[in-house]
């Protein structure tokens, strides 16, 4: 999670952690701690308050009870005396500014001195059915506290006493009513009913200051509110059970002896909920003599106030300053990041080998250190590129170099690295597998490119043994062809670039065909040489055969010749193949009356042909035909080409011999009808020891060197020799060789006879 973060939202991360989180809990521990303080303060203020005030209403009140009941003690008033009680009650009525009416009653309810207001009041009444004159007949000694009322705008309690016989006043406290009947019950002469104002202590209530908003007010023991600060709760006369602190007071005024509770009683402050619903600390007060309840309520919010006021505070300086703060760590981490940027971009670029924009490095900090760093290891780094670069470009060239010796090498070259796959290799070896260049080779393992046989068996790589190894006729196999090879298999030991072997390759196919074809050379050679050598001793004998008709001896003569001639021509062509193979063919050109020789050795060939009833018809211009070249090899081409067309022709067919002027040259041309020659084999007719193979010349007798040597002497010629032939349809052979030019040639004439082979002798140059 962290590692995924970008370094920009890991400053900020780290910020937030290291200063804020502190800060919001210090705040927090702070603000908790001043709150419990300012709690445990407002309660102890507040306790005190409502002690004090609880206490002076609890004075007031007494003292005002006791005012009365002693005021109704007075010996004038308790008998009733009314002239002396006019005196005693306005000299009360002075004294106590708060007693607002004071009344003397009779025990039938008479009104018989009213002070009201201070002054004397004449106008009295009969007050038998109101609250205040019960305590006539309660047959108490108590004061009677009425209910509070509201008189013109003031407050009003009326507190009366009942008045009874000295004689019978005691000190003693009666609790029985039954005892207290025994014991008053005749006595009672009347009540003394003073009605109080209370202004002074509700003013005391509502002026309560309790904090900033706290408040006090009092409720009677059912509950209900009488004085309250708001006016709509006194209004509405409500009463106020529902609030905790009221029902915790009327709990207590419930209390047996209620004085003996108050004195003892400890006001303790906690946190409730108010009359309008607001969470308060709030605590409450029994009034002993009233049976009221003083209930002191404070808003927590304003116990808290002051602290609230400096959270509220802190919390808008946290709003504002954490953005900012945040904003001030971004342009921050941004003037750290950028840089650090603008290093990956440098480094990116240059790990694509771009080295032209060096990295910005403003300043002195440690990211400007690195970036110049950098900078000078980018230097370092294309300077070493450079020379790798240079190192290489030489390389290349040497690798060319290599490449180039290795394709003039005729023999087959490959290198193998130590798993025998193809390092390098030369043209000869990719043409042995038709590859287009050795490069298709390479990589590649030598024997999944190679079909190789070794003595019968797959060629296995085990083989490559030793130092040196040599494999003669290994059988290599491409497609349907194969060759022969002889392999050189060379170990290189400890070769830095990983080569392992080097293998030149020879193939010995050509050569392998060559010595067979020279062996078929020789046995028909020699079955050439014996057949006509053959047929001459028959025909001798049966021409000195006594049986022997004339006829038969001169057609006998003429077959013995014409064989005599085939085994010249025989003995020519071997001669000449030597010649040949010596390289001691040489040509000696004199004027030819060519005309004359084709019609001679059409001549001297005829018989043989008559014998397969072939005709040979000659075509010459009038004119005779003159060549410059050596008659005796020009001869012996001419015999080779008309012997071949008798030969590979059908009995019975004919024979062309043409010759004629073509520009300069002479052109001689033997065409046949023959068995003619598949267009596939004419690329070869003219190698030494061919011959075509098959049915094309079964049962063909024949050297093969024929049209090797007639080739060889019209190229001594410096004239050219061809064919045109169609497989089943017969052969044209032809030959151009130099007309003679009597101006041309003349200087070069060595004299003597322009025509005839007696001049020709040196073509037999041993
Ligand atoms: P060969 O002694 O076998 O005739 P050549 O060199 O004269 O040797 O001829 C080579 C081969 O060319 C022959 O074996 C034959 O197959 C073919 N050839 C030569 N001349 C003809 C021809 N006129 N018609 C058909 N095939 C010919």
């Amino acid at each position: 999670m962290w590692a995924r973060l970008k370094l920009k939202n890991k400053i900020l991360l780290l910020f937030l952690i290291l200063s804020v989180l502190p800060l919001v809990l210090i705040n927090g521990i702070w603000l908790r701690y001043s709150q419990d303080q300012l709690k445990q303060a407002a309660a102890e203020e507040q306790e005190l308050l409502l002690n004090s005030i609880a206490q002076r209403i609890n004075a007031v009140l007494d003292a005002q009870v006791n005012g009365v009941v002693s005021t109704s003690q007075d010996v004038d008033i308790a008998a009733l005396n009314v002239e002396a009680s006019r005196l005693r009650l306005l000299e009360f009525s002075n004294r106590e500014n708060d007693a607002v009416r004071i009344a003397l009653v009779d025990r039938d309810g008479n009104e018989l001195v009213v002070v009201d207001d201070g002054a004397l009041l004449q106008d009295l009444q009969n007050v038998t059915g109101t609250d205040a004159f019960r305590v006539v007949q309660l047959v108490s000694n108590k004061p009677l506290i009425g209910d509070v009322r509201e008189v013109e705008g003031r407050p009003i309690v009326t507190i009366s006493v009942p008045l009874l016989s000295q004689g019978n006043l005691g000190s003693q406290e009666l609790t029985s009513t039954e005892a207290l009947s025994r014991r008053f019950g005749g006595d009672i002469r009347g009540a003394l009913i003073v009605d109080i104002d209370l202004t002074e202590l509700w003013t005391l209530v509502l002026e309560a200051k309790l904090g900033d908003e706290g408040y006090m007010y009092l409720v009677d023991n059912a509950g209900q509110a009488l004085v309250h600060p708001n006016q709509d709760v006194m209004s509405e006369q409500l009463n106020l059970s529902f609030v905790q602190e009221v029902q915790k007071v009327k709990e207590v005024l419930r209390a047996f002896n209620l004085e003996e509770t108050v004195r003892s009683y400890e006001a303790v402050p906690v946190i409730s909920e108010s009359e309008s619903g607001v969470s308060v600390l709030g605590s409450s007060f029994p009034i002993s003599q009233t049976e009221w309840g003083l209930v002191a309520l404070e808003p927590v919010s304003s116990v808290y106030g002051s602290v609230n006021r400096i959270a509220l505070t802190a919390f808008i300086i946290f709003a504002v300053s954490i953005p900012l703060a945040i904003i001030l760590v971004l342009i921050a981490t941004k003037t750290v990041i950028n840089p650090i940027r603008e290093l990956a971009d440098g480094v990116i670029r240059m790990s694509q080998g771009d080295f032209s924009r060096p990295i910005e490095a403003r300043g002195n900090d440690e990211l400007s250190v690195l970036a110049r760093l950098f900078n000078n290891m980018a230097d370092n780094l294309r300077a070493l590129l450079e020379r790798i670069r240079a190192k290489n470009v030489s390389l290349l060239a040497e690798q060319a170099k290599l490449q180039a010796v290795l394709d003039t090498i005729a023999d087959g070259v490959i290198v193998l690295d130590h798993e025998q796959n193809i390092v390098l290799s030369n043209k000869t070896m990719a043409s042995f597998v038709n590859a287009q260049d050795q490069s298709a080779l390479r990589g590649k393992n030598w024997l999944n490119v190679f079909t190789l046989y070794y003595e019968d068996e797959p060629f296995n790589s085990d083989l490559l043994k030793g130092d040196t190894v040599y494999f003669h006729d290994v059988l290599m196999r491409v497609g349907d062809e194969q060759k022969f090879i002889d392999i050189t298999a060379i170990r290189i030991l400890n070769d830095p670039n990983g080569i392992v072997f080097i293998l030149t390759v020879q193939d010995t196919t050509p050569r392998r065909e060559l010595e067979n074809m020279k062996l078929d050379f020789v046995s028909m050679a020699a079955h050439e040489l014996r057949t006509p050598l053959t047929a001459i001793s028959g025909y001798l004998k049966l021409i000195n055969d006594d049986e022997t008709s004339n006829e038969e001896r001169e057609s006998f003569t003429n077959l013995a010749n014409s064989n005599a001639n085939m085994l010249e021509s025989l003995i020519n062509n071997m001669l000449s193949l030597s010649r040949i193979e010596r390289n001691a063919l040489v040509v000696h050109k004199k004027p030819v009356n060519w005309s004359e020789l084709v019609r001679e050795e059409v001549e001297s060939l005829k018989f043989m042909a008559s014998t397969r009833n072939i005709e040979m018809e000659v075509e010459l211009p009038e004119e005779p035909l003159k060549v410059w070249g050596d008659a005796i090899a020009l001869r012996e081409v001419l015999a080779n080409l008309i012997n071949n067309a008798v030969h590979y022709s059908e009995d019975n067919q004919k024979v062309l011999i043409k010759a004629e002027q073509v520009d300069d040259t002479i052109k001689t041309t033997v065409s046949d009808h023959g068995i003619g020659i598949p267009e596939r084999l004419h690329s070869k007719l003219f190698t030494k020891y061919y011959r075509a193979k098959g049915g094309l010349a079964t049962n063909s007798q024949g050297t093969g060197i024929g049209l090797f040597i007639s080739k060889s002497i019209i190229d001594a010629h410096g004239g050219s020799i061809n064919f045109d032939s169609t497989f089943g349809q017969g052969s044209d052979f032809y030959f151009s060789v130099e007309a003679y030019d009597r101006n041309k040639h003349r200087q070069s004439e060595s004299g003597g006879d322009t025509i005839g082979e007696s001049s020709n002798v040196d073509w037999f140059k041993k």
